[in-house]
């Protein structure tokens, strides 16, 4: 299998590779890309015998083409060969950039007809209606890497799609679920960055920690399947050993369990519709002992209740959710803001540009961008101004 990696160098994309390196003859891997990190980006492209690797920060390619000296690897850097990179002939691109920047690369593998892995849940947040368009106009085959709609595209049938009554996100709960509402204002990014179950990139810690990132999922799911909104639950659980789940009209409710490790959706997607060896922890059920469940707390998470309503409320508000979002936690990992003002961020850039008189509603992407560019300067003057 011909294989791009976009955000190789991310924790979903260091998982793709493991799988890669693990299975040589298997893949043969066209292009890496990564942002600023040209050391491991080079590193990670001799390892897999790449053709092509590209950092998007044009100030990084002296340091790309010097880390890769005598090897025969093409270097590029800059948007251009990053959307350059995201088109070359592949039969799969797993599309694992953070955040919005993650939207135009993704979307030009898409427009390409390439498969596509998709773990970068920005492009459905931010441009969800706009990007599921284009899938179906490319026809595109859209597999889920984010491990809870992994979990019920494995137990969702097709056939049966008008036979489901809805489908369960679980959530960890991260690591403030029990913690004193009061003592939520102190906590510091060293404590939110301490994920009880899973290991990945800042950013989608600290939005699991807020439980933001279970209102993405929510609105990642709604684009993904044909489904009502008031089909979309979520169900905290602590253990992380059930992912996702689908409940049929005839009382039946269909889960995946596995280990909280992201290998096992990445593998799903690169060996899709059949399956492939993977070295991840099996799960000891016995060893777990209780799997419990518990309703969301909306109070201790107003991060999860905004990102429901600007579902509800469609057009530009889930944009302006994401964005927002991206601003506030980078600024309360560098120590700006505390933790429980991200979705005070959130909510007033929320209200301010898409309040009762109703926000923009994006027609296409470059639409979608200047929505979010109007959210990170609104959400750091809310930011300047504390
Ligand atoms: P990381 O922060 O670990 O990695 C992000 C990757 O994106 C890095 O390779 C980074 O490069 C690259 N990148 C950042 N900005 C740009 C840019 N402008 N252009 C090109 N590349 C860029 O993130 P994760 O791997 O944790 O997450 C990636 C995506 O997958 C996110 O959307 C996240 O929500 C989603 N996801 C992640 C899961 C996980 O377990 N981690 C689970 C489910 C979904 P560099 O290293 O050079 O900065």
């Amino acid at each position: 299998m011909r294989l791009t990696i976009l955000g190789a160098t991310g924790s979903v994309g260091r998982s793709a590779i493991d799988i890669v390196l693990r299975n040589p003859d298997r893949f043969d891997v066209v292009a890496l890309v990564a942002n600023n990190n040209a050391a491991e980006l080079a590193e990670l492209a001799r390892a897999t015998g790449a053709k092509v690797a590209v950092v998007a920060r044009e100030d990084r390619f002296e340091a790309l083409r010097e880390a890769l000296s005598g090897a025969a690897i093409e270097c590029g850097a800059g948007e251009a060969a990053v959307l350059e990179a995201a088109q070359r002939p592949a039969d799969m691109v797993v599309g694992a950039i953070v955040g919005a920047a993650g939207l135009k690369p993704t979307l030009e593998a898409v427009r390409q007809g390439r498969s596509v892995a998709l773990a970068n849940k920005e492009c459905l947040v931010s441009a969800g209606a706009l990007f599921m368009k284009e899938v179906a106009a490319a026809g595109t085959t859209l597999l889920p890497v984010d491990s809870e709609h992994s979990a019920i595209f494995q137990v969702f049938e097709q056939e049966n799609c008008d036979q489901i009554e809805k489908i369960i996100l679980t959530a960890s709960g991260g690591p403030f679920r029990t913690t004193p509402l009061d003592e939520m204002y102190q906590v510091t990014p060293a404590q939110a960055l301490k994920h009880p179950n899973w290991d990945m990139g800042s950013r989608i810690t600290i939005d699991s920690a807020t439980m933001m990132n279970k209102g993405f999922e929510v609105i990642e799911a709604f684009h993904m399947f044909p489904l009502r909104q008031d089909q979309l639950e979520v169900l905290v659980h602590p253990q992380s050993a059930v992912h996702g789940l689908v409940q049929y009209q005839d009382g039946s409710l269909l889960a995946q369990l596995g280990s909280p490790d992201m290998r096992t959706p990445i593998a799903h997607c690169l060996a899709w519709p059949r399956r492939m060896a993977v070295p991840v922890e099996r799960l000891d059920l016995a060893k777990i002992g209780n799997l419990t469940f518990e309703a969301p707390d909306m109070v201790r998470f107003p991060a999860l209740r905004l990102a429901l309503e600007a579902m509800k409320r469609g057009g530009g508000a889930t944009t302006i959710l994401n964005a927002a979002d991206e601003v506030a936690v980078a600024a309360f990992l560098s120590g700006k803001i505390g933790f429980m003002d991200i979705p005070a961020a959130v909510e007033a850039c929320l209200e301010k540009l898409d309040g009762s008189h109703g926000g923009r509603r994006p027609v296409d992407v470059d639409d979608v961008l200047s929505v979010d560019e109007e959210a990170r300067k609104t959400c750091a003057a809310w930011i300047g101004a504390r």
